[in-house]
């Protein structure tokens, strides 16, 4: 790579959100790069490892992988789609919530949406980045000086990459969110997340259930044949004892934890832990930069929301780009950055906040919040419209979507 490159936009990271953005934006034709260390290495062959990180994704972010080219394609064989969603309250409280079971079948459209293997999507999305012509290039960005008209960005290799406009999917320590001068909101849950796989005796029918415990959710989620992921959210001291169970006794605990629902649990993998953290930029757009995925937000894994947000944050910033740069505009100004962030705040600050109030309601000895919460599953359980409008909600957001998500 020669210093001083030019290019329409530039994105920083290669996980799931920068990698579709870069994607959308080489299938409209634009000069695109994407940097990130390692970069060259998620297009290597993949090893045969068991699943671990699994993300759920529903319809509409389906579509866009879909409009990607990587949906069904060698992603639909690893993944399982999810038929059912189950919520039961399993904190013992004195204002227990009744169980509430979504079922895809009362929308008639199919699944509410696929379980897939995080390091496989990523795979697939770099793989489709690099046939699409996407500039793929194996650095750290250091820092971007933010000039009138263009973006110029210092790579570890002491290159320099010129762009109009650059999408900051850096991961949550963006460094290009800090330089764009864009403060946060950061806080801390007590809370940290084991995330691994197990294989059980039980079919899981395409049903994920979430299990309430006062320790947070405990959520199964459906693989093909009868595996599962589980995302596990436990008090900070309880990790340690936790990992250091044998492989067998991992089992039989989780099994407790699930009353047996779903039979014998056995090949379960080491589990991987995240401290969870909540986390909004102010704005999600100034000075030529758009954050997208969690360099703008960074939400605990309740209800699947972290990446189908991120998912329509990318196609958002792709369609906002390409269509300035199709009708000669200038794609990184202040009008469009200020129109990216309208659309997004409206999207994201809402969802954040329904994920951190139900967190909180199962973590909290705060008794009007566990009412709270039983009056809401009993009204979501009870009043069918309700019922249908949330599952609406979780599959549509209210709103428009981007066209790269519409059916
Ligand atoms: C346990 C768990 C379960 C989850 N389950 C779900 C789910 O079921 N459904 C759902 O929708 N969401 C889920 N999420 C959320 C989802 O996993 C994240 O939202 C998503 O992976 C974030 O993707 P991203 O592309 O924004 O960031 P990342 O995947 O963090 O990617 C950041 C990229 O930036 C690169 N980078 C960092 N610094 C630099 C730099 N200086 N220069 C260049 N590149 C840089 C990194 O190398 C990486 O490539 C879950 C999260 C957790 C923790």
């Amino acid at each position: 790579m020669q210093n001083g490159s030019e290019f329409d936009v530039v994105v920083a990271g290669a996980g799931p959100a920068g990698l579709a953005s870069a994607c959308l934006l080489a299938q409209a034709g634009c000069r695109i790069a994407c940097i990130a260390p390692g970069i060259e290495l998620l297009t290597s062959p993949r090893s045969d490892e068991p699943v671990r990180r699994t993300v759920a994704l529903m319809q509409p972010a389906i579509r866009l992988l879909a409009t990607l080219g990587v949906w069904p394609g060698k992603l639909q064989p690893g993944s399982a789609p999810l038929e059912l969603l189950k919520i039961v309250d399993d904190t013992l409280a004195t204002f227990s919530a009744p169980t509430v079971t979504f079922s895809s079948s009362e929308l008639g459209e199919g699944p509410f949406g696929w379980n897939i293997p995080l390091d496989l999507l990523v795979h697939e999305l770099a793989h489709a980045a690099k046939a699409a012509g996407v500039t793929l290039i194996n650095a750290s960005v250091r820092g971007c000086q933010l000039g009138a008209g263009k973006a110029e960005l210092s790579l570890d290799t002491e290159a320099k990459l010129g762009a109009v406009v650059v999408i900051a999917a850096d991961g949550r320590q963006s460094v290009l969110r800090r330089d764009a001068g864009i403060s946060v909101n950061e806080w801390q849950y007590d809370q940290t997340a084991l995330a691994l796989s197990f294989s059980h005796t039980s079919a899981h029918h395409g049903m994920s259930v979430e299990y309430h415990k006062t320790s947070g959710p405990f959520t199964t989620v459906p693989l093909p044949g009868n595996k599962s992921s589980l995302v596990w959210m436990v008090r900070p001291h309880d990790v340690d004892p936790i990992c250091a169970l044998s492989e067998d006794q991992l089992a039989a605990r989780l099994q407790l934890e699930m009353h047996g629902d779903l039979g014998l649990v056995e090949d379960v993998t080491t589990p991987a832990t995240i401290p969870m953290t909540g986390m909004a930029a102010r704005k999600f757009a100034a000075n030529r930069v758009l954050l997208v995925g969690e360099a703008a937000h960074v939400v605990p894994p309740i209800g699947a929301q972290g990446l189908n947000m991120s998912l329509r944050d990318a196609a958002f910033a792709a369609e906002a780009i390409s269509d300035a740069l199709r009708l000669y505009e200038d794609p990184g100004s202040d009008k469009l950055c200020a129109a990216y962030d309208t659309a997004r705040r409206a999207d994201v600050v809402p969802r954040q906040a329904a994920v951190d109030t139900m967190n909180r309601s199962l973590i909290s000895e705060f008794f009007p919040l566990h009412l709270g919460r039983a009056v809401g599953m009993t009204a979501l359980q009870h009043i069918p419209p309700l019922k249908r409008r949330a599952m609406l909600e979780g599959m549509n957001p209210t709103g428009s979507l981007p066209r790269a998500m519409r059916g």
